[in-house]
């Protein structure tokens, strides 16, 4: 087999869910964030399992990833659409039962003509300028729309993975200044709100990342393992030159493994001559270019050429690697691609 297998372990999603739950009173419920894919690790599986640790409410960007996880789980759990009410979504919103965070007054004329009487949510601008009903449009139909019984009204924090920055404060003020006095539903907490503490908690708090892995959850449990087959090996003389451009020169006879994987798979150029593979407790660099499809490897010091080599894995989570390609583990998570082999383990524990 030369595609790679990645491997996600669902009881450490479901822990991470519960540790995150923890971290909140007990009357603050914890949701979870399943967009795109279940920040690509695939949605099916993970909504399922994080409705087996307890999750009942659950948060996609789109109707139509809404429409996967209500296959996923059935009726019940009640699905946020955080892009709100769309033109052309409204009969998906109706026949499987999905619940619009409502971004605009637009949005908001479209969900109470077209669906009257159907559950929705408010998402609120508190500073952010990225999506939501921002404060002058709020304090014009605040009254109608309290009355209309929405479940939740929500807003989110641009800088939470930074505590000291002084946004968080500002948009905790704008919240409060928007939504006391309501008597609704509130919430602003992803998981960096979460590790803000109580007063960023109010009725319900919204992780992603930290559920899979990711910081700012430093806590978390690792989630996935990517290995990637070694296709065949070389020796290398001093002075050769290894992948497109010759950017790596061996200055000793090194031997350089070729492993199945590549940029169209979601590891970015950028890792090129920086990032390790890992074979078991043994760091093995990235010598040249990461290609569309391959990566060379430095094994030299290895005593046998091994099958796979991981390059996520208990000694370089999402963060880590992202770290050499200068990105955040977020991206590094939602890129990795449609080729893997996706394995979920669960019932390990
Ligand atoms: C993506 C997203 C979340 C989850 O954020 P994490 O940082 O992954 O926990 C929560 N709320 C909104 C509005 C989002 O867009």
């Amino acid at each position: 087999m030369s595609t790679a297998t990645l491997t996600i372990d669902l009881d450490a999603i479901a822990a991470n869910w519960r540790a995150l739950d923890r971290l909140t009173g007990p009357e603050v419920q914890t949701a979870a964030v399943v967009k795109a894919d279940a920040y690509g690790l695939g949605v099916t599986r993970v909504a399922r399992a994080l409705a087996q640790a307890g999750a009942r409410r659950f948060f996609v960007a789109y109707a139509e990833e809404g429409a996967a996880v209500r296959q996923a789980l059935g009726p019940g759990p009640q699905i946020a659409v955080l892009s709100g009410h769309m033109a052309g979504d409204t009969e998906m919103i109706f026949d499987l039962d999905l619940t619009p965070m409502l971004n605009s007054l637009d949005q908001i004329t479209r969900h109470l003509e077209s669906l009257p009487g159907h559950p929705f949510g408010v998402q609120l601008d508190t500073g952010m300028n990225r999506l939501g009903v921002e404060m002058l449009e709020w304090q014009a139909v605040a009254p109608i729309l309290v009355d209309a019984g929405p479940e939740l009204l929500m807003s989110h924090l641009a800088c939470a993975d930074e505590p000291d920055h002084p946004l968080n404060e500002a948009q905790l003020r704008a919240f409060h200044a928007m939504t006391d006095g309501t008597g609704l539903p509130r919430s602003l907490a992803a998981t960096g709100g979460i590790l803000l503490g109580p007063r960023y908690h109010f009725d319900l708090t919204r992780p992603g990342v930290g559920l899979y892995g990711g910081l700012p959850h430093a806590a978390a449990h690792p989630v996935v393992t990517l290995s990637l087959p070694v296709i065949q090996t070389r020796e290398v003389e001093v002075g050769e030159a290894v992948g497109y451009g010759c950017t790596w020169i061996a200055d000793k006879p090194s031997i350089i493994a070729t492993v199945s994987g590549g940029y169209a798979d979601g590891l970015p150029r950028t890792l090129s001559n920086k990032a390790q593979l890992w074979d078991g407790d043994t760091p093995c660099p990235l010598v040249g270019r990461v290609s569309m499809d391959l990566i060379t490897v430095d094994i030299t010091h290895l005593p046998e050429v091994p099958r796979f080599l991981d390059i996520l894995g208990p000694h370089q989570g999402v963060d880590a690697l992202a770290e050499f390609g200068g990105t955040i583990g977020y991206e590094i998570l939602t890129g990795l691609g449609s080729r893997y082999a996706r394995r979920h383990q669960e019932g390990a524990a």
